[in-house]
C-alpha cells in the first residue's frame, strides 16, 4: 500500500492515527535539528515534520522540489496552525521515509503566482497541471461534463460516438486531412462536427443523441481559438425549435446549479437576429448591461425597410455626419464630466486600427440641462438635445458618436459599448446573462464568388413560412451591388444562438428532412447536382427513408467552462493546449515524419516555397 490518506484528507479529529502519506515535495524547511516538508498531491497539501532522529537519513538522502516520496508517522495538533488550508490544524511526525522516485528541478514553481512564462509553462505543461490554479479548471470542466452528462441521460439523450476518419462535412472551415495507406492518394477528413452523423442518428430513430465530442477545424487562429475542440452536441427528433430552446436552456441552467450554485430561474431572453444587429451591433450581445444603439442614419436594411435616414443629423453642414452612411451613437451614463483628456483618449481609441475609425463626436448632457459638443459650431442646444434624446441620454450622461460605413461603423459601435461597458463596470465577471439570438438570414451573400453562402451550415432549414420563396425563386444573382434586393437576402432560418455576457456559447437549427429541399439549399449555394451526391448522397439518400422533422444544438464546451471559470482564455481549461500558431510546443507537433511513412503512403512532399 502506498497510502492509507490522501494529502487533503488530514483533520484534527484525525490526530494520534497513524497513516502514510505519498505525494510530491512543494517545499523543505529546515530549522535547526528539525525539517518541514509540504507534501503535495491532487487533493492537497499536508505538512510533515522530521524529528531529529531522521537528520542522518535525511543527509543521506536529501529531499528536493519534486521529489516524490512516502512518509509514515502520526497524526499531530499543530502549535502554529494555518488556516488557509484544510489539513492546517495537524501535521505528520514522520517515523519513516522513503524517496519513491526523484526530481530534476523543475523550471518554474509549481505555485498559483509562477514564476514560468506562457510558453515554459505550455513545454512543461505536466508540470503546469500540477498548479493548482490548473487544477481547479480541469475540476470545473470536468463537473461541467459531468452535471451535461447527468441532465442529458435524465432526459433520455443517448451518447452515441461518431467516426472520427470520415468525408468532409463542411461548417466553414477547412477540414484536416489524413492519407489512408490502404487507399493510396485518397484522403480521410477528420469532422469539423459531428452534423451529418447526428442527423442520419435522427432517421435510424436514435431520438435523442448527444455527445461530448472533439471537433478539428483548421482556421487561422484568431485570438483563443484551437484547431481541436469539443462541443457538447445533441440532437432531437419529433422536435420544434420551441423544445430545443426549453430543452437545451434547462441544459445550461442546471450546469449554472450544479457547478457554480447559481440559480437561474427567470427566462432566458430571446431577442431576433435584426434586433441584436439594430440595438447592438453584433449577433451576441453582452445584455449585462444597456447602453443600446442609437441608429441617427443607417443604410442596414431592417425588415427590408431604411430604419434611420438622418433628419436629426443631416443639413447642418456637417460634413462627416451628412456624407456618411450610418451615424450611430450610444450613451454612457454618468460620463458627462469627462475631461478633454479623457474624451481624447477615447478618440485615440476608436482610432485605434482595430476598430478603424476617423474620429468620435461627443455630446456631453451636463446636471444643469445644458449641452456641450465637439460639435457645437454645427448644432444647436435644441439640436443636441434632440441628438441626445435619440440615443436616450439623460442628464449626466455623455453621448458618443461614430459615423462612417455602415458595417465597419456598427462594429466599432458595438466595441466601444463593451469598452465603456467595461470601464464602468457593467460587465461582472460573477454576473451572468444567457440570451437566445433566433431568426438568423440563412443565407449571406459572398461578395468574392457572387454566390449564397449558408451563413450556419447547409443542413438548417428556412422558417416553415419561407420555404416557398426558397423554392420557387431562382437563387442567381445578376446584380452583385443589388443582392439585398434578392428574395433570398431576407430568408430567415429555423436557427438559434445561445449567447452568454457577450459569447456565442452554443448554436443550432432545425434542420431540412426532405430530399427535395435538401437539393434546393445544395442548388441555392451553387452546387452543381453531381457535387451534391459526391459530397452528400449519403445524406439526400437516408432522407428518402423515413427521415424524422429534427434540429439540435452544439455548445462550445471550452469557452463555457471558460465564461464559468472567470477566465477570457479557453486554452485554461484544456490540458493540453495548442499555441496561437497551432502547435503543440510540448510534443514539438506537428512535425515531419519518416520517409518510410511518406512511401507507405505513396506520398512525396513538394513543398511550395
Ligand atoms: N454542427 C453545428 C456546429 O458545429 C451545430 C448544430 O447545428 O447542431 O456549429
Amino acid at each position: 500500500m502506498y497510502r492509507s490518506h490522501t494529502c487533503g484528507e488530514l483533520r484534527i479529529s484525525d490526530v494520534t492515527k497513524e497513516v502514510t502519506l505519498a505525494g510530491w515535495v512543494q517545499t523543505v524547511r529546515k530549522f535547526g535539528a528539525i525539517t518541514f516538508v509540504d507534501l503535495r498531491d491532487r487533493y492537497g497539501i499536508t505538512q510533515l515534520l522530521f524529528g531529529e532522529e531522521l537528520n542522518a537519513q535525511l543527509d543521506a538522502q536529501p529531499l528536493g522540489r519534486e521529489f516524490v516520496i512516502q512518509a509514515t508517522g502520526k497524526v499531530s495538533e499543530r502549535s502554529n496552525k494555518n488556516a488557509n488550508i484544510a489539513t492546517g490544524e495537524i501535521e505528520l511526525a514522520v517515523q519513516s521515509f522513503k524517496i519513491l522516485n526523484k526530481s530534476a528541478i523543475p523550471p518554474f514553481t509549481i505555485q498559483d503566482d509562477t514564476d514560468g512564462g506562457d510558453d515554459l509553462r505550455m513545454k512543461y505543461r505536466f508540470l503546469d497541471l500540477r498548479r493548482n490554479a490548473v487544477k481547479k479548471n480541469l475540476e470545473l470542466r470536468y463537473a461541467v461534463n459531468r452535471s451535461a452528462r447527468n441532465y442529458l441521460h435524465e432526459n433520455h439523450f443517448m451518447d452515441i460516438e461518431t467516426p472520427f476518419l470520415i468525408k468532409s462535412t463542411p461548417e466553414g472551415a477547412r477540414d484536416f486531412v489524413v492519407p489512408s495507406r490502404m487507399n493510396p492518394g485518397q484522403f480521410y477528413a477528420l469532422p469539423q462536427s459531428p452534423q451529418t452523423f447526428k442527423q442520419l442518428l435522427m432517421v435510424s430513430g436514435y431520438d435523442r443523441y448527444y455527445q461530448i465530442v472533439k471537433c478539428f477545424r483548421d482556421e487561422d487562429l484568431r485570438a483563443d481559438r484551437q484547431p481541436e475542440f469539443t462541443q457538447i452536441d445533441c440532437e432531437m427528433a419529433f422536435v420544434e425549435q420551441e423544445d430545443i430552446l426549453n430543452m437545451f436552456e434547462s441544459l445550461i441552467k442546471r450546469i449554472f446549479k450544479d457547478v457554480k450554485n447559481i440559480d437561474y430561474t427567470e427566462q432566458v431572453t430571446r431577442m431576433t437576429w435584426e434586433d441584436a444587429m439594430w440595438q447592438y451591433g453584433n449577433d451576441k450581445p453582452d445584455i449585462r448591461f444597456g447602453m443600446q444603439i442609437a441608429n441617427l442614419k443607417s443604410a442596414f436594411l431592417k425588415g427590408g425597410k431604411i430604419q434611420a435616414t438622418g433628419e436629426l443629423i443631416n443639413g447642418a453642414g456637417f460634413g462627416v455626419f451628412d456624407n456618411a452612411e450610418t451615424v450611430l451613437a450610444i450613451a454612457a451614463p454618468g460620463c458627462s464630466e469627462y475631461t478633454r483628456k479623457q474624451t481624447d483618449e477615447l478618440t485615440e481609441w476608436v482610432k485605434r486600427p482595430q476598430i478603424g475609425m476617423q474620429g468620435l463626436v461627443y455630446i456631453k448632457c451636463n446636471a444643469d440641462g445644458t449641452y456641450k459638443s465637439s460639435v457645437d459650431k454645427f448644432y444647436t442646444e435644441d439640436k443636441l438635445k434632440a441628438i441626445a434624446d435619440a440615443a436616450g441620454a439623460r442628464a449626466g450622461d455623455l453621448v458618443l458618436i461614430l459615423a462612417g460605413r455602415e458595417e465597419r461603423t456598427r462594429k466599432a459601435t458595438s466595441e466601444l459599448r463593451l469598452e465603456m461597458g467595461k470601464r464602468l463596470g457593467f460587465r461582472k465577471e460573477d454576473e451572468f446573462k444567457l440570451l437566445w439570438v433566433m431568426d438568423f438570414p440563412l443565407f449571406e451573400y459572398a461578395e468574392e464568388e457572387n454566390r449564397w453562402v449558408a451563413r450556419h451550415h447547409p443542413f438548417t432549414s428556412p422558417k416553415p413560412d419561407q420555404i416557398e420563396v426558397m423554392i420557387n425563386n431562382n437563387p442567381l444573382i445578376e446584380n452583385a451591388d443589388k443582392y439585398l434586393e434578392h428574395p433570398y437576402s431576407n430568408i430567415k432560418a429555423n436557427a438559434y444562438d445561445m449567447v452568454l455576457n457577450g459569447n456565442e456559447i452554443g448554436g443550432g437549427s432545425i434542420r431540412i428532412y426532405q430530399r427535395e429541399l435538401q437539393e434546393k439549399m445544395f442548388a441555392a449555394l451553387g452546387m452543381s447536382e453531381e457535387e451534391a451526391l459526391h459530397k452528400f448522397g449519403f445524406l439526400l439518400g437516408a432522407f428518402e427513408y423515413g427521415a424524422p422533422p429534427h434540429g439540435g444544438i452544439a455548445f462550445g464546451f471550452d469557452r463555457l467552462c471558460s465564461i464559468l471559470g472567470g477566465s477570457e482564455s479557453i486554452r485554461d481549461f484544456i490540458a493540453f493546449p495548442k499555441n496561437n500558431s497551432g502547435r503543440d510546443v510540448m510534443l514539438d507537433a506537428p512535425s515531419s515524419i519518416d520517409d518510410k511513412q511518406f512511401d507507405e503512403l505513396q506520398i512525396k512532399l513538394n513543398l511550395k516555397g
